[in-house]
Protein backbone atom coordinates (compact mmCIF):
# COMPACT_ATOMS: atom_id res chain seq x y z
CA UNK A 1 0.00 0.00 0.00
CA UNK A 2 1.27 3.58 -1.06
CA UNK A 3 2.36 5.29 2.23
CA UNK A 4 -0.13 8.57 0.65
CA UNK A 5 -3.07 6.18 0.90
CA UNK A 6 -5.63 7.74 3.21
CA UNK A 7 -7.50 5.63 5.91
CA UNK A 8 -10.39 7.67 7.07
CA UNK A 9 -13.17 8.42 4.87
CA UNK A 10 -16.70 10.37 4.59
CA UNK A 11 -17.62 7.19 3.11
CA UNK A 12 -16.37 3.85 2.24
CA UNK A 13 -17.57 0.84 0.01
CA UNK A 14 -17.24 -2.61 -0.19
CA UNK A 15 -17.45 -3.87 -3.46
CA UNK A 16 -16.98 -1.73 -6.47
CA UNK A 17 -20.05 -3.33 -8.81
CA UNK A 18 -22.71 -1.84 -10.31
CA UNK A 19 -24.00 -0.38 -6.88
CA UNK A 20 -20.79 0.05 -5.72
CA UNK A 21 -18.91 2.25 -8.01
CA UNK A 22 -22.41 4.25 -8.88
CA UNK A 23 -22.19 5.27 -5.09
CA UNK A 24 -18.54 6.22 -4.81
CA UNK A 25 -19.12 8.09 -8.26
CA UNK A 26 -22.07 9.91 -7.08
CA UNK A 27 -20.40 10.45 -3.20
CA UNK A 28 -17.46 12.11 -4.80
CA UNK A 29 -19.50 14.35 -7.05
CA UNK A 30 -21.20 15.89 -3.84
CA UNK A 31 -17.79 16.24 -2.24
CA UNK A 32 -17.31 13.11 0.10
CA UNK A 33 -14.33 11.46 0.29
CA UNK A 34 -14.54 7.86 -0.85
CA UNK A 35 -12.91 4.51 -0.58
CA UNK A 36 -13.44 1.46 -2.60
CA UNK A 37 -12.68 -1.68 -1.23
CA UNK A 38 -12.32 -4.29 -4.09
CA UNK A 39 -11.03 -7.77 -4.55
CA UNK A 40 -11.44 -8.35 -8.03
CA UNK A 41 -12.08 -5.96 -11.07
CA UNK A 42 -14.54 -2.48 -10.50
CA UNK A 43 -17.78 -2.74 -12.82
CA UNK A 44 -18.47 -6.19 -11.32
CA UNK A 45 -20.59 -9.11 -12.11
CA UNK A 46 -22.10 -6.59 -14.62
CA UNK A 47 -19.65 -5.58 -16.78
CA UNK A 48 -17.04 -8.75 -16.50
CA UNK A 49 -19.43 -11.91 -15.99
CA UNK A 50 -23.08 -10.73 -16.67
CA UNK A 51 -24.58 -8.15 -18.54
CA UNK A 52 -22.28 -6.72 -20.83
CA UNK A 53 -20.68 -9.82 -22.25
CA UNK A 54 -23.93 -11.58 -22.64
CA UNK A 55 -25.41 -9.00 -24.43
CA UNK A 56 -22.03 -9.79 -26.76
CA UNK A 57 -23.13 -13.18 -27.07
CA UNK A 58 -26.55 -11.63 -28.22
CA UNK A 59 -25.62 -9.75 -30.64
CA UNK A 60 -23.45 -12.05 -32.68
CA UNK A 61 -26.36 -14.77 -32.09
CA UNK A 62 -28.69 -11.99 -34.35
CA UNK A 63 -26.10 -11.80 -36.73
CA UNK A 64 -25.74 -15.73 -36.99
CA UNK A 65 -29.59 -15.35 -37.54
CA UNK A 66 -29.48 -12.50 -40.28
CA UNK A 67 -26.75 -14.81 -42.22
CA UNK A 68 -29.08 -17.80 -41.82
CA UNK A 69 -32.07 -16.21 -42.73
CA UNK A 70 -30.76 -13.69 -45.07
CA UNK A 71 -32.49 -15.53 -48.18
CA UNK A 72 -35.99 -14.89 -46.62
CA UNK A 73 -35.31 -10.91 -47.65
CA UNK A 74 -33.44 -12.16 -50.81
CA UNK A 75 -29.66 -11.68 -49.54
CA UNK A 76 -28.39 -14.60 -50.13
CA UNK A 77 -25.55 -16.06 -47.43
CA UNK A 78 -25.15 -19.23 -45.91
CA UNK A 79 -23.87 -19.48 -42.00
CA UNK A 80 -20.82 -21.73 -42.48
CA UNK A 81 -19.61 -21.94 -39.05
CA UNK A 82 -19.32 -19.75 -35.58
CA UNK A 83 -15.66 -18.94 -34.73
CA UNK A 84 -16.01 -18.85 -31.18
CA UNK A 85 -12.52 -17.44 -30.74
CA UNK A 86 -13.55 -14.39 -32.61
CA UNK A 87 -16.45 -14.06 -31.34
CA UNK A 88 -14.55 -14.14 -27.38
CA UNK A 89 -12.71 -11.53 -29.01
CA UNK A 90 -15.21 -8.77 -29.73
CA UNK A 91 -16.86 -9.70 -26.59
CA UNK A 92 -13.86 -9.00 -24.80
CA UNK A 93 -13.08 -5.93 -26.80
CA UNK A 94 -16.29 -4.89 -25.62
CA UNK A 95 -15.35 -5.57 -22.06
CA UNK A 96 -12.01 -4.06 -21.77
CA UNK A 97 -12.78 -0.32 -23.57
CA UNK A 98 -15.82 -0.17 -20.96
CA UNK A 99 -13.15 -1.73 -18.61
CA UNK A 100 -10.45 1.08 -19.00
CA UNK A 101 -13.35 4.49 -19.03
CA UNK A 102 -14.51 2.96 -15.93
CA UNK A 103 -10.82 2.79 -14.45
CA UNK A 104 -10.31 6.26 -15.91
CA UNK A 105 -13.58 7.68 -14.34
CA UNK A 106 -12.65 6.30 -10.66
CA UNK A 107 -9.18 7.91 -11.28
CA UNK A 108 -10.81 11.57 -12.56
CA UNK A 109 -13.54 10.94 -9.86
CA UNK A 110 -11.01 11.16 -6.92
CA UNK A 111 -11.71 8.23 -5.72
CA UNK A 112 -9.26 5.75 -3.63
CA UNK A 113 -9.18 2.64 -5.23
CA UNK A 114 -8.83 0.37 -2.02
CA UNK A 115 -7.12 -3.30 -3.76
CA UNK A 116 -7.97 -6.43 -1.85
CA UNK A 117 -10.56 -8.68 -0.03
CA UNK A 118 -12.28 -6.62 2.81
CA UNK A 119 -13.92 -7.50 5.99
CA UNK A 120 -16.55 -5.35 8.08
CA UNK A 121 -14.44 -5.55 10.96
CA UNK A 122 -16.47 -2.62 13.02
CA UNK A 123 -19.96 0.24 12.64
CA UNK A 124 -17.73 1.92 11.47
CA UNK A 125 -14.59 -0.09 9.73
CA UNK A 126 -13.17 -2.47 6.92
CA UNK A 127 -10.01 -4.74 6.96
CA UNK A 128 -8.35 -5.07 3.80
CA UNK A 129 -5.13 -6.84 3.71
CA UNK A 130 -4.21 -6.68 7.12
CA UNK A 131 -4.55 -2.68 7.51
CA UNK A 132 -7.86 -0.75 8.93
CA UNK A 133 -9.63 1.43 7.17
CA UNK A 134 -12.36 3.33 8.66
CA UNK A 135 -15.28 5.97 7.54
CA UNK A 136 -18.04 7.87 8.76
CA UNK A 137 -20.32 5.74 6.31
CA UNK A 138 -20.60 2.24 4.96
CA UNK A 139 -21.94 0.74 2.27
CA UNK A 140 -21.83 -3.12 1.58
CA UNK A 141 -22.46 -3.72 -2.00
CA UNK A 142 -20.83 -7.39 -2.41
CA UNK A 143 -22.88 -8.78 -4.93
CA UNK A 144 -23.84 -12.07 -5.93
CA UNK A 145 -22.74 -15.73 -7.38
CA UNK A 146 -24.05 -18.09 -9.69
CA UNK A 147 -26.05 -20.75 -7.25
CA UNK A 148 -26.06 -24.52 -8.06
CA UNK A 149 -28.45 -26.80 -6.53
CA UNK A 150 -28.07 -28.91 -3.52
CA UNK A 151 -25.25 -32.15 -4.26
CA UNK A 152 -24.79 -30.48 -7.94
CA UNK A 153 -21.62 -29.90 -8.25
CA UNK A 154 -20.00 -27.16 -10.72
CA UNK A 155 -17.27 -29.02 -12.71
CA UNK A 156 -16.39 -29.94 -16.25
CA UNK A 157 -19.82 -30.00 -18.34
CA UNK A 158 -21.86 -28.86 -15.12
CA UNK A 159 -21.38 -24.86 -15.34
CA UNK A 160 -23.02 -21.55 -14.27
CA UNK A 161 -23.03 -18.52 -16.73
CA UNK A 162 -19.21 -18.02 -15.25
CA UNK A 163 -17.76 -20.77 -17.38
CA UNK A 164 -20.30 -20.93 -20.39
CA UNK A 165 -19.51 -17.17 -21.09
CA UNK A 166 -15.41 -18.49 -21.50
CA UNK A 167 -16.29 -21.78 -23.74
CA UNK A 168 -14.08 -21.40 -26.56
CA UNK A 169 -16.71 -23.64 -28.89
CA UNK A 170 -20.32 -23.61 -29.34
CA UNK A 171 -21.60 -26.73 -27.83
CA UNK A 172 -23.68 -29.49 -30.17
CA UNK A 173 -26.14 -29.46 -27.34
CA UNK A 174 -27.15 -28.10 -24.38
CA UNK A 175 -29.29 -28.96 -20.98
CA UNK A 176 -30.67 -25.26 -19.47
CA UNK A 177 -31.39 -25.91 -16.23
CA UNK A 178 -33.23 -23.12 -14.73
CA UNK A 179 -35.87 -21.11 -17.33
CA UNK A 180 -35.28 -17.48 -15.58
CA UNK A 181 -33.69 -14.23 -17.25
CA UNK A 182 -29.91 -16.10 -17.48
CA UNK A 183 -30.99 -19.55 -18.82
CA UNK A 184 -33.16 -17.73 -21.27
CA UNK A 185 -30.60 -15.84 -22.49
CA UNK A 186 -28.23 -18.44 -23.15
CA UNK A 187 -30.69 -20.93 -24.99
CA UNK A 188 -31.71 -18.43 -27.24
CA UNK A 189 -27.76 -17.61 -27.99
CA UNK A 190 -26.99 -21.60 -28.38
CA UNK A 191 -30.34 -21.60 -30.63
CA UNK A 192 -28.48 -19.27 -33.02
CA UNK A 193 -25.48 -20.87 -32.98
CA UNK A 194 -26.50 -24.03 -33.85
CA UNK A 195 -27.07 -25.90 -30.88
CA UNK A 196 -30.00 -27.95 -29.57
CA UNK A 197 -31.15 -26.49 -26.54
CA UNK A 198 -33.31 -28.00 -23.87
CA UNK A 199 -34.76 -26.24 -21.13
CA UNK A 200 -35.86 -27.62 -18.08
CA UNK A 201 -37.72 -25.12 -15.73
CA UNK A 202 -39.29 -26.58 -12.42
CA UNK A 203 -41.77 -23.94 -12.46
CA UNK A 204 -45.07 -23.68 -14.96
CA UNK A 205 -44.02 -21.31 -17.20
CA UNK A 206 -40.30 -19.34 -18.67
CA UNK A 207 -39.22 -16.11 -16.55
CA UNK A 208 -41.84 -17.28 -14.30
CA UNK A 209 -41.65 -13.76 -12.70
CA UNK A 210 -43.73 -11.77 -15.92
CA UNK A 211 -46.81 -11.65 -16.67
CA UNK A 212 -48.01 -14.59 -17.64
CA UNK A 213 -49.34 -13.93 -21.43
CA UNK A 214 -44.93 -12.75 -21.57
CA UNK A 215 -44.15 -16.27 -20.47
CA UNK A 216 -46.59 -18.18 -22.74
CA UNK A 217 -45.72 -15.85 -25.78
CA UNK A 218 -42.41 -16.62 -25.02
CA UNK A 219 -42.38 -20.20 -25.05
CA UNK A 220 -44.21 -20.25 -28.41
CA UNK A 221 -41.91 -18.04 -29.93
CA UNK A 222 -39.14 -20.66 -28.52
CA UNK A 223 -41.30 -23.74 -29.97
CA UNK A 224 -40.83 -22.10 -33.20
CA UNK A 225 -37.29 -21.54 -32.65
CA UNK A 226 -37.14 -25.09 -32.40
CA UNK A 227 -35.97 -24.70 -28.48
CA UNK A 228 -37.38 -27.53 -25.98
CA UNK A 229 -38.65 -26.94 -22.92
CA UNK A 230 -39.97 -29.19 -20.13
CA UNK A 231 -42.02 -27.49 -17.53
CA UNK A 232 -42.83 -28.04 -13.88
CA UNK A 233 -40.62 -30.49 -13.65
CA UNK A 234 -37.82 -30.89 -11.13
CA UNK A 235 -33.87 -31.72 -11.89
CA UNK A 236 -33.04 -34.95 -10.40
CA UNK A 237 -29.32 -35.25 -10.85
CA UNK A 238 -26.40 -35.44 -13.49
CA UNK A 239 -24.42 -38.05 -14.58
CA UNK A 240 -21.11 -37.16 -16.44
CA UNK A 241 -18.92 -38.72 -18.96
CA UNK A 242 -15.93 -37.84 -21.27
CA UNK A 243 -18.58 -37.21 -23.88
CA UNK A 244 -21.53 -36.01 -22.17
CA UNK A 245 -23.74 -34.94 -19.48
CA UNK A 246 -26.90 -37.36 -19.01
CA UNK A 247 -29.53 -35.78 -16.76
CA UNK A 248 -32.31 -37.25 -14.93
CA UNK A 249 -35.53 -35.15 -13.95
CA UNK A 250 -38.21 -36.48 -11.33
CA UNK A 251 -40.68 -37.44 -13.79
CA UNK A 252 -38.30 -40.32 -15.04
CA UNK A 253 -36.93 -38.18 -18.19
CA UNK A 254 -33.36 -38.82 -18.88
CA UNK A 255 -31.90 -36.09 -21.17
CA UNK A 256 -28.69 -36.43 -23.02
CA UNK A 257 -26.19 -33.58 -24.15
CA UNK A 258 -22.95 -32.20 -24.55
CA UNK A 259 -23.15 -29.49 -21.45
CA UNK A 260 -25.45 -28.51 -18.63
CA UNK A 261 -25.98 -25.02 -17.70
CA UNK A 262 -27.30 -24.09 -13.94
CA UNK A 263 -29.00 -20.97 -14.04
CA UNK A 264 -31.06 -21.37 -11.04
CA UNK A 265 -30.75 -17.78 -9.65
CA UNK A 266 -28.07 -15.97 -7.68
CA UNK A 267 -27.11 -15.80 -4.44
CA UNK A 268 -25.71 -13.15 -1.93
CA UNK A 269 -22.28 -12.82 -1.34
CA UNK A 270 -21.85 -12.16 2.06
CA UNK A 271 -20.73 -15.26 3.80
CA UNK A 272 -17.76 -14.71 6.05
CA UNK A 273 -17.95 -10.75 5.77
CA UNK A 274 -18.94 -9.89 9.19
CA UNK A 275 -21.61 -8.43 8.40
CA UNK A 276 -23.96 -10.26 11.20
CA UNK A 277 -20.77 -10.23 13.18
CA UNK A 278 -21.34 -6.28 13.59
CA UNK A 279 -25.29 -6.82 14.08
CA UNK A 280 -26.29 -6.37 10.27
CA UNK A 281 -30.00 -8.49 10.09
CA UNK A 282 -29.61 -10.99 7.35
CA UNK A 283 -32.18 -13.07 5.47
CA UNK A 284 -30.69 -16.45 4.01
CA UNK A 285 -27.57 -14.76 3.17
CA UNK A 286 -29.44 -11.21 1.95
CA UNK A 287 -29.04 -8.53 3.64
CA UNK A 288 -32.41 -6.72 5.20
CA UNK A 289 -32.44 -3.14 5.01
CA UNK A 290 -35.30 -0.31 5.19
CA UNK A 291 -36.34 1.50 2.37
CA UNK A 292 -33.79 3.96 2.56
CA UNK A 293 -31.79 1.19 2.48
CA UNK A 294 -30.09 1.20 5.89
CA UNK A 295 -29.18 -1.72 7.60
CA UNK A 296 -30.47 -0.50 11.08
CA UNK A 297 -26.91 -0.56 12.14
CA UNK A 298 -24.65 2.53 12.76
CA UNK A 299 -24.50 4.84 9.52
CA UNK A 300 -24.01 1.33 7.04
CA UNK A 301 -26.57 0.91 4.25
CA UNK A 302 -26.24 -1.74 1.56
CA UNK A 303 -27.06 -1.89 -2.22
CA UNK A 304 -26.82 -4.01 -5.14
CA UNK A 305 -27.77 -7.85 -5.13
CA UNK A 306 -27.43 -8.67 -2.17
CA UNK A 307 -30.24 -6.49 -1.29
CA UNK A 308 -33.73 -8.46 -1.49
CA UNK A 309 -35.30 -7.57 -4.85
CA UNK A 310 -34.44 -7.36 -8.50
CA UNK A 311 -31.08 -8.46 -8.96
CA UNK A 312 -30.49 -6.02 -11.94
CA UNK A 313 -27.52 -3.92 -12.80
CA UNK A 314 -29.74 -0.55 -12.93
CA UNK A 315 -31.49 -1.16 -9.69
CA UNK A 316 -27.89 -1.29 -8.10
CA UNK A 317 -26.74 1.69 -9.85
CA UNK A 318 -29.80 3.64 -8.77
CA UNK A 319 -29.63 2.59 -5.05
CA UNK A 320 -26.04 3.53 -5.08
CA UNK A 321 -26.98 7.17 -5.70
CA UNK A 322 -29.48 7.21 -3.72
CA UNK A 323 -27.46 6.18 -0.69
CA UNK A 324 -24.94 8.42 -1.54
CA UNK A 325 -26.94 11.40 -2.17
CA UNK A 326 -29.16 10.49 1.37
CA UNK A 327 -25.32 10.28 3.31
CA UNK A 328 -24.70 13.81 1.39
CA UNK A 329 -27.52 15.08 3.43
CA UNK A 330 -29.98 15.24 0.54
CA UNK A 331 -33.51 13.51 0.83
CA UNK A 332 -33.95 11.54 -2.55
CA UNK A 333 -37.25 10.05 -3.21
CA UNK A 334 -36.99 6.17 -2.17
CA UNK A 335 -37.55 3.65 -5.13
CA UNK A 336 -40.18 1.82 -6.20
CA UNK A 337 -39.08 -1.73 -6.77
CA UNK A 338 -42.05 -2.51 -9.33
CA UNK A 339 -40.91 0.56 -11.20
CA UNK A 340 -37.52 -0.75 -12.18
CA UNK A 341 -37.67 -1.88 -15.44
CA UNK A 342 -37.06 -5.73 -16.95
CA UNK A 343 -35.31 -6.56 -20.08
CA UNK A 344 -34.94 -10.39 -21.15
CA UNK A 345 -32.79 -10.15 -24.22
CA UNK A 346 -33.10 -13.31 -25.80
CA UNK A 347 -34.98 -13.38 -28.95
CA UNK A 348 -37.57 -12.33 -29.17
CA UNK A 349 -36.99 -10.31 -25.99
CA UNK A 350 -39.12 -9.83 -23.13
CA UNK A 351 -39.45 -6.41 -21.40
CA UNK A 352 -41.51 -4.84 -18.97
CA UNK A 353 -42.14 -2.32 -16.13
CA UNK A 354 -44.73 -1.62 -13.62
CA UNK A 355 -47.25 -4.64 -12.33
CA UNK A 356 -48.60 -7.53 -13.89
CA UNK A 357 -52.04 -7.63 -14.70
CA UNK A 358 -52.93 -10.41 -11.59
CA UNK A 359 -50.62 -8.12 -9.08
CA UNK A 360 -52.72 -5.18 -10.28
CA UNK A 361 -55.82 -7.18 -9.51
CA UNK A 362 -54.78 -8.23 -6.41
CA UNK A 363 -53.76 -4.57 -5.28
CA UNK A 364 -56.35 -2.38 -6.61
CA UNK A 365 -59.33 -5.16 -6.95
CA UNK A 366 -60.64 -7.11 -9.56
CA UNK A 367 -63.12 -4.56 -11.17
CA UNK A 368 -61.24 -1.66 -10.91
CA UNK A 369 -58.33 -3.12 -13.38
CA UNK A 370 -58.39 -3.11 -17.10
CA UNK A 371 -55.78 -4.86 -19.68
CA UNK A 372 -55.25 -4.46 -23.47
CA UNK A 373 -53.37 -6.10 -25.63
CA UNK A 374 -51.94 -4.30 -28.97
CA UNK A 375 -50.22 -7.14 -31.67
CA UNK A 376 -47.11 -6.15 -32.96
CA UNK A 377 -49.15 -7.59 -36.17
CA UNK A 378 -50.30 -4.09 -36.53
CA UNK A 379 -46.99 -2.38 -36.96
CA UNK A 380 -45.29 -1.72 -39.73
CA UNK A 381 -41.67 -1.85 -38.69
CA UNK A 382 -42.30 -5.42 -37.19
CA UNK A 383 -44.03 -6.22 -40.13
CA UNK A 384 -40.53 -5.28 -41.75
CA UNK A 385 -38.50 -7.00 -39.39
CA UNK A 386 -40.30 -10.21 -39.34
CA UNK A 387 -41.23 -10.51 -35.35
CA UNK A 388 -44.15 -11.22 -33.62
CA UNK A 389 -45.09 -10.31 -30.54
CA UNK A 390 -47.25 -7.74 -28.59
CA UNK A 391 -47.41 -4.75 -26.15
CA UNK A 392 -49.85 -5.22 -23.30
CA UNK A 393 -50.87 -2.43 -21.16
CA UNK A 394 -52.52 -2.76 -17.38
CA UNK A 395 -54.37 -0.10 -16.14
CA UNK A 396 -56.61 1.05 -12.89
CA UNK A 397 -60.17 1.63 -14.73
CA UNK A 398 -60.31 5.73 -15.25
CA UNK A 399 -56.73 5.42 -13.79
CA UNK A 400 -53.43 5.26 -15.22
CA UNK A 401 -51.28 2.74 -16.82
CA UNK A 402 -49.62 0.48 -13.94
CA UNK A 403 -48.07 -1.88 -16.17
CA UNK A 404 -46.24 -2.22 -19.50
CA UNK A 405 -45.71 -5.79 -20.64
CA UNK A 406 -43.76 -6.51 -24.44
CA UNK A 407 -42.59 -9.20 -26.16
CA UNK A 408 -41.06 -9.26 -30.01
CA UNK A 409 -37.66 -8.44 -31.31
CA UNK A 410 -36.20 -5.15 -30.35
CA UNK A 411 -39.11 -4.27 -28.11
CA UNK A 412 -36.44 -4.04 -24.94
CA UNK A 413 -35.62 -0.66 -26.37
CA UNK A 414 -39.18 0.75 -25.85
CA UNK A 415 -38.77 0.39 -22.20
CA UNK A 416 -37.69 3.93 -21.63
CA UNK A 417 -40.79 5.22 -22.58
CA UNK A 418 -42.65 2.29 -20.82
CA UNK A 419 -41.24 2.99 -17.79
CA UNK A 420 -42.03 7.08 -17.80
CA UNK A 421 -45.64 6.18 -18.54
CA UNK A 422 -46.04 3.97 -15.52
CA UNK A 423 -43.38 5.89 -13.12
CA UNK A 424 -45.25 9.00 -13.88
CA UNK A 425 -48.52 7.54 -13.82
CA UNK A 426 -49.98 8.29 -17.02
CA UNK A 427 -53.29 7.74 -18.05
CA UNK A 428 -53.86 6.46 -21.37
CA UNK A 429 -55.14 9.46 -22.44
CA UNK A 430 -52.20 11.62 -21.73
CA UNK A 431 -50.23 9.23 -23.95
CA UNK A 432 -52.32 8.82 -26.56
CA UNK A 433 -52.10 12.29 -28.60
CA UNK A 434 -48.15 12.34 -28.10
CA UNK A 435 -47.00 11.68 -31.60
CA UNK A 436 -44.93 8.11 -32.32
CA UNK A 437 -42.74 8.26 -35.19
CA UNK A 438 -43.93 6.12 -38.43
CA UNK A 439 -42.68 3.42 -39.02
CA UNK A 440 -41.02 2.60 -35.91
CA UNK A 441 -41.45 -0.05 -33.32
CA UNK A 442 -42.01 2.48 -30.84
CA UNK A 443 -45.59 3.19 -32.79
CA UNK A 444 -47.05 0.56 -31.64
CA UNK A 445 -46.42 2.32 -27.71
CA UNK A 446 -48.94 4.86 -29.10
CA UNK A 447 -51.25 2.54 -30.98
CA UNK A 448 -51.82 0.79 -27.54
CA UNK A 449 -52.44 3.75 -25.41
CA UNK A 450 -54.72 4.76 -28.38
CA UNK A 451 -56.94 2.44 -28.12
CA UNK A 452 -56.90 1.80 -24.57
CA UNK A 453 -58.15 5.50 -24.48
CA UNK A 454 -60.39 4.34 -26.55
CA UNK A 455 -59.91 5.24 -29.99
CA UNK A 456 -57.69 2.55 -32.05
CA UNK A 457 -56.10 3.66 -35.71
CA UNK A 458 -54.59 0.61 -36.66
CA UNK A 459 -56.43 -2.31 -35.01
CA UNK A 460 -59.09 -4.51 -35.47
CA UNK A 461 -62.12 -3.62 -32.84
C1 LIG B 1 -24.98 -13.84 -16.90
C2 LIG B 1 -25.59 -12.59 -16.29
C3 LIG B 1 -26.25 -11.68 -17.09
C4 LIG B 1 -26.79 -10.52 -16.55
N1 LIG B 1 -27.42 -9.65 -17.39
C5 LIG B 1 -27.95 -8.52 -16.87
C6 LIG B 1 -28.56 -7.55 -17.73
O1 LIG B 1 -28.63 -7.73 -18.94
N2 LIG B 1 -29.07 -6.43 -17.16
C7 LIG B 1 -29.01 -6.21 -15.82
O2 LIG B 1 -29.49 -5.18 -15.37
N3 LIG B 1 -28.43 -7.09 -14.98
C8 LIG B 1 -27.90 -8.23 -15.48
N4 LIG B 1 -27.27 -9.12 -14.64
C9 LIG B 1 -27.26 -8.83 -13.18
C10 LIG B 1 -26.19 -7.81 -12.80
O3 LIG B 1 -24.94 -8.27 -13.25
C11 LIG B 1 -26.19 -7.61 -11.30
O4 LIG B 1 -27.49 -7.26 -10.87
C12 LIG B 1 -25.24 -6.52 -10.85
O5 LIG B 1 -23.93 -6.80 -11.27
C13 LIG B 1 -25.29 -6.36 -9.34
O6 LIG B 1 -24.42 -5.37 -8.92
P1 LIG B 1 -23.79 -5.39 -7.46
O7 LIG B 1 -23.01 -4.12 -7.34
O8 LIG B 1 -24.80 -5.69 -6.46
O9 LIG B 1 -22.81 -6.64 -7.44
P2 LIG B 1 -21.62 -7.14 -8.37
O10 LIG B 1 -21.71 -6.56 -9.72
O11 LIG B 1 -21.61 -8.60 -8.23
O12 LIG B 1 -20.34 -6.50 -7.70
C14 LIG B 1 -19.87 -6.87 -6.45
C15 LIG B 1 -18.38 -6.58 -6.41
O13 LIG B 1 -17.94 -6.73 -5.09
C16 LIG B 1 -16.67 -7.37 -5.09
N5 LIG B 1 -16.52 -8.03 -3.79
C17 LIG B 1 -17.34 -8.98 -3.26
N6 LIG B 1 -16.93 -9.31 -2.02
C18 LIG B 1 -15.83 -8.56 -1.77
C19 LIG B 1 -14.95 -8.44 -0.66
N7 LIG B 1 -15.16 -9.13 0.45
N8 LIG B 1 -13.92 -7.57 -0.75
C20 LIG B 1 -13.72 -6.85 -1.87
N9 LIG B 1 -14.51 -6.92 -2.94
C21 LIG B 1 -15.56 -7.76 -2.89
C22 LIG B 1 -16.74 -8.33 -6.27
O14 LIG B 1 -15.46 -8.66 -6.74
C23 LIG B 1 -17.55 -7.52 -7.27
O15 LIG B 1 -16.72 -6.77 -8.11
C24 LIG B 1 -26.68 -10.27 -15.15
C25 LIG B 1 -26.00 -11.17 -14.34
C26 LIG B 1 -25.45 -12.31 -14.90
C27 LIG B 1 -24.69 -13.26 -14.00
Amino acid sequence: MPESTPRSFDLLILGGGSGGYAAAFRASQLGLTVGLVEESKVGGTCLHNGCVPTKALLHAAEVADNARDGAKYGVNATLDSIDMAVVNEYKQGVVDRLYKGLQGLVKARKVELIEGHGTLVGPDAIEVRGERYTAKNIVLATGSYARSLPGLEITGRVMTSDQALQMDTVPSSAIVLGGGVIGVEFASVWKSFGADVTIVEALPHLVPNEDEVLSKGLERAFRRRKIDYKLGVKFQGVEQTDSGVKVSLEDGTVLEADVLLVSVGRGPRTSGLGYEEQGVRMDRGFVLTDERLHTGVANIYAVGDIVPGLQLAHRGFQQGIFVAETIAGLSPQPIVEANIPRVTYCEPEVASVGLTESKAREIHGDDAVEALEYNLGGNGKSQILGTQGFIKLVRVKNGPVVGVHMLGSRVGEQIGEAQLIVSWEAHPEDVAPLIHAHPTQNEAMGEAHLALAGKPLHAHD
